[in-house]
């Protein structure tokens, strides 16, 4: 069996960026590649993902190593392009490398290779959830490269906590008249504008980061002298643990609703995309992950455990099984200027580490 080279996987999958659940080309290249290393392959799992998978003669747990696919859409002069500029195709070439070091070295329980459509949509994990594949799933790691920002080049940190995040829409109704008798209706601007407002008074546990505001206000404007009738507002919210998120969440939508009603509007309160769980890592395969690293890296380019007020769609999975052990560790390539920037680069010499790491946590469990 020959290793795949990281690098070189990684050239190839960076010419063929496309956004989530598009990921026709990208999921091919790595079914076939996984198929040639011996994975016993299943092709088109909640669209387009791809699970390999290799069973050790002894039992074990089921341990799979996730990678998401999908690049970014842009709008680049006018012309409409998908770009990696998250570093997905990073992922998938660290994942896949490390299954063609593992493929022969499986000797109990049974290793899952998962490569994700469409994280970007936050939809991608939901999907594969839905086709059953975590179902029998014990441990599953995952891993992000990490803009400088973050960890410089060479450093690897065991754990990146993402936080919950979520957008809620408001729609307030409220009753249209003539500008001049606006005592006979309902204005539905205003009533958005006090939401606002009051929403700022929303206070919850000051010792975990979390925030909720107003991103963006539709409402009126089909004549200037009409009182309007309806509004929109949508408000980004975010918190570092699931409960503060639930507590936000609830008193937001008793703002939105008790404002409304003083003013004689109505308040339809809505999470049009669901709500993004933080992550809950297993401490315990968390420090064996550290130890990996260690390993692999030494011990001076072991970072901390990074907080993250973004979201990742893969924390579904231990929020779908609570007895599923999860562990997400990042990878410093001096991703530049930062994640989701059309130019974003990084040094792919730093992603052997990844490969690495992957190969020893794994080896540990079903080695
Ligand atoms: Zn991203
Ligand atoms: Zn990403």
């Amino acid at each position: 069996m020959t290793a795949l080279n990281v690098k070189d996987i990684f050239n190839d999958l960076h010419q063929i960026p496309e956004v989530g659940f598009q990921e026709f080309k990208t999921s091919a290249y790595l079914a076939d590649k996984l198929e040639a290393l011996g994975y016993e392959v299943t092709r088109n799992l909640g669209g387009t993902g791809v699970v390999g998978i290799v069973k050790g003669a002894e039992p074990g747990p089921v341990m799979l190593l996730r990678a998401d696919m999908d690049a970014l859409p842009f709008v680049i002069d006018g012309e409409h392009k998908a770009i990696h500029a998250c570093g997905h195709d990073a992922h998938c070439s660290m994942v896949l490398a490390a299954a063609s070091l593992l493929k022969d070295k499986v000797k109990r329980g049974t290793l899952k290779i998962l490569f994700q459509p469409a994280e970007e949509t936050l939809g991608g994990a939901l999907a594969i959830i839905d086709a059953g594949v975590l179902e029998d799933v014990d441990l599953a790691v995952g891993l992000h490269i990490r803009p400088v920002q973050d960890l410089p080049f060479g450093k690897l940190s065991p754990a990146v906590h993402h936080s919950s995040s979520t957008f809620a829409n408001i729609k307030i109704t409220g009753r249209s008249c003539h500008g001049s008798r606006p005592h006979l209706g309902v204005n539905a601007v205003e009533t958005a504008a006090a939401i606002i407002n009051a929403a700022a008074a929303i206070k919850v546990n000051p010792t975990v980061a979390w925030s909720c505001k107003a991103t963006a206000v539709k409402g009126g404007g089909s004549a200037y002298n009409i009182i309007p009738d309806s509004a929109e507002v949508t408000f980004d919210v975010r918190s570092e643990t699931n409960e503060d998120m639930t507590e936000l969440l609830d008193k937001l939508r008793r703002v939105a609703e008790n404002v409304a009603e003083a003013y004689g509007a109505k308040a339809e309160f809505n999470l049009p995309g669901g709500v993004i769980p933080a992550a809950v890592l297993d401490p315990a395969l968390t420090a064996e992950v550290a130890e990996c690293i260690k390993e692999v890296a030494g011990e001076e380019n072991l970072a901390e455990e990074l907080k993250n007020p973004g979201g990742e769609d893969f924390h579904y999975f231990a929020r779908t099984y609570p007895n599923l052990k999860s562990a997400y560790f990042g990878v410093g390539v001096a991703a530049e200027p930062g994640l989701h920037d059309p130019n974003m680069h990084f040094n792919p010499d730093g992603l052997q580490a990844g490969v690495d790491v992957l190969e020893k946590i794994t080896l540990k469990k079903l080695g």
